[in-house]
């Protein structure tokens, strides 16, 4: 008989459309979660991780909206709250890259990122907050990256972005942890998706080189890590980043 350790929960998770955000949506679907997969402008791309996480009796609904707009973020919450009554998990996994050398860095690019990785999950905390509060129970997961820690040559906004979700991890969850709320990162590595499908194959191999377990992580391995860190085996953790990365540190 299948378990279903998060049966009754809804949990949304912001750029579930592709890469790490689907692994995170069908894993937390196959856990029992009514999974919303936000997307920004992929809808297809939504619907196909809503029919995975459905071809195993899983429940998911897609929904669009744009991480870094608070307005279309409070919009978008409130319709989930009016139909499911609820989030229950968060995920912040929506996010972006305009990578450039910070003396070629153009205003946009910064603000693009930093908007959008940073700022977008600060407008989803803050919108989920009150309820998880009133309900004293809640798991907010913020996906940072290995060079939010160690910073990366031509990547100033998108490490100071993830460097940032960091700093935000912790102060959310000494805000939070009174009223069960537990708020954690992970950081990954170097992980198969789109994002990094993009890369020149100089700067891969490059990257390859430093990884001690010499692959690329899957989506999967990510997810996994989130996975525990909304289960209730891991209520007594808060404020923490687990690192992904087969023991990458750029
Ligand atoms: P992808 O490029 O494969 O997917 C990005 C996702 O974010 C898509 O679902 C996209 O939606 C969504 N998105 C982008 N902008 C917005 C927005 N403004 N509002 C809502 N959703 C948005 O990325 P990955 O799966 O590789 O990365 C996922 C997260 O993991 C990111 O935060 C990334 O920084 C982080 N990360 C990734 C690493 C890697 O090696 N891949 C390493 C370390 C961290 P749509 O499909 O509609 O465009």
């Amino acid at each position: 008989m299948r378990e279903w350790p998060l049966g009754g929960k809804v949990a949304l998770v912001t750029g579930g459309s592709r890469g790490i955000g689907r692994a995170v949506c069908e894993n937390l679907g196959y856990l029992g979660a009514k999974v919303i997969i936000n997307y920004v402008s992929r809808l297809e791309e939504a619907e196909f991780t809503a029919k995975s996480i459905r071809s195993f009796s899983g429940r998911a609904e897609v929904l669009q909206f744009d991480v870094s707009d608070a307005e279309a973020v409070k919009v978008a919450l409130d319709q989930v709250f009016h139909e499911d009554g609820q989030i229950d998990i968060l995920v912040n996994n929506a996010g972006i890259t305009q990578d450039g050398l910070l003396m070629r860095m153009k205003d946009s690019s910064w603000d693009a990122v930093i908007d959008t990785n940073l700022k977008g999950a600060f407008n989803c905390i803050r919108a989920v907050s009150p309820k998880m509060m009133k309900k004293r129970w809640g798991r907010i997961i913020n996906i940072s990256s290995v060079v939010g820690f160690s910073g990366h040559a031509g990547q100033i906004n998108y490490s100071s972005a993830k460097a940032g979700l960091i700093g935000m991890t912790k102060s959310a969850a000494l805000e939070l942890a009174s009223r069960g709320i537990t708020v954690n990162a992970v950081a990954p590595g170097f992980i198969e998706t789109d994002m990094t499908a993009g890369l020149s194959p100089e700067l891969t191999a490059d990257i390859m080189k430093k990884i001690p377990m010499d692959r690329m992580g899957k989506s999967e391995d990510v997810a996994t890590a989130v996975s525990f860190l909304v289960s209730e085996a891991a209520s007594y953790i808060t404020g923490q980043c687990l690192h992904v990365n087969g023991g990458l540190y750029m």
